[in-house]
């Protein structure tokens, strides 16, 4: 027995301290929390894990997340087909859907442009983009990336792109400049989503 205690519950806390936002002090108190814990409750934790790394994947179309190879919102067909509104991650769908303004479908860039960490174009899910709205039926894409640095270059450089295609709009500002959509309250978030402003 090390000074971490038994080899399994310093590799747990090992693998909790790699979680975003756990220092040490907190792997460990989670860690010694989960070995207390019911059998069952810690069984729970485990299987949730690995329920979602088996299941869950990404939208063949959207890039959003799914169970299969369409995500909830492509498949559902009371959306509007004929609007596409651009986010950074997955994560920036939930509040966005959590406003009830918004009625299309989603296409999903999975990050930013950001040439000084090397991503690029080609990183993200652009071209991807522009090929969906190529294939007709769309009318407006609403860029929504984050209103930050790295999330205005991205919408300007798909303004670019798409603006002799579609109608393309960006939010309305109000948002809190550096802040990640993620972090918007829903009110904000609806009334940037109503505000929306002409890019093309
Ligand atoms: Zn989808």
């Amino acid at each position: 027995v090390s000074s971490e205690g038994p080899a399994p519950l310093a590799r747990l806390v090992a693998e909790l301290g790699r979680l975003p936002g756990i220092g040490q002090r907190t792997a460990q108190r989670l860690a010694f929390h989960i070995l207390r814990a019911p059998d069952d409750e810690a069984e729970g934790l485990a299987a949730a894990i690995r329920e979602v790394k088996e299941k869950v994947g990404l939208c063949t179309r959207c890039f959003n997340l799914s169970e299969g190879p369409l995500c909830r919102i492509c498949s559902d067909p009371n959306r509007e087909q004929s609007t596409i509104c651009v986010v950074e991650e997955p994560a920036d769908v939930i509040p966005i859907e959590r406003t009830h303004e918004y009625r299309g479908l989603y296409h999903v860039l999975g990050g930013a442009l950001s040439p000084i960490d090397g991503v690029d174009a080609d990183d993200l899910k652009i071209a991807e983009l522009v090929r969906r709205v190529e294939q007709g039926g769309v009318t407006e894409v609403v860029l929504a990336t984050n209103p930050t640095t790295t999330g205005e270059a991205t919408a300007l450089h798909i303004a670019e792109l798409l603006r002799d295609t579609v109608a393309v709009t960006r939010l309305a500002s109000g948002l809190p400049v550096g802040a990640d959509l993620e972090h918007a309250d829903e009110v904000t978030l609806g009334k940037a989503f109503a505000g929306r402003r002409s890019m093309s």
